[in-house]
């Protein structure tokens, strides 16, 4: 039953080469923003590092702000690797010809799923079951 399914709804050899496309342009975005943020945070850093001799007053407030901004900001770049990383999986698994297999049950995710989140490796079935555990 479940081979059935899978031989009837599997992804084609376009439609992978679409969702390659897709992946790449995504991956190539995040690379974009990543070091966006990376030359940003150094350049804060270096703007401290050159020692501002301005009042004591309002400097504890600027160092406050600027380690909260700069945790945020590896906080996003982190979360931007992480996303890469299952990119790059997403890509592996187009070469492999596994991708858009669900991991957990081996069914077809949904084409529309895989549009909006192409590194998806769960149907949305077992994606939820896996949020509500
Ligand atoms: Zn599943």
């Amino acid at each position: 039953m479940r081979g059935e399914t899978k031989l009837k709804k599997k992804l084609n050899k376009k439609e992978l080469a679409d969702f390659k496309k897709a992946v790449l342009k995504r991956k190539e975005e995040i690379m974009r923003e990543i070091k966006h943020i990376s030359e940003d945070t150094l350049k804060k850093s270096q703007k401290e590092a050159s020692g501002d001799i301005s009042g004591y007053t309002y400097h504890m407030a600027d160092v406050a702000t600027d380690n909260y901004d700069r945790e945020f900001s590896l906080g996003l770049a982190s979360n931007d690797r992480k996303l890469l990383y299952e990119l790059e999986d997403a890509l592996k698994r187009i070469e492999d010809g596994t991708f858009g297999i669900c991991q957990s049950c081996g069914c077809v995710i949904a084409r529309t799923r895989l549009k909006a989140v192409p590194q998806a490796t769960l149907c949305i079935k077992c994606q939820e079951k896996k949020e509500k555990r």
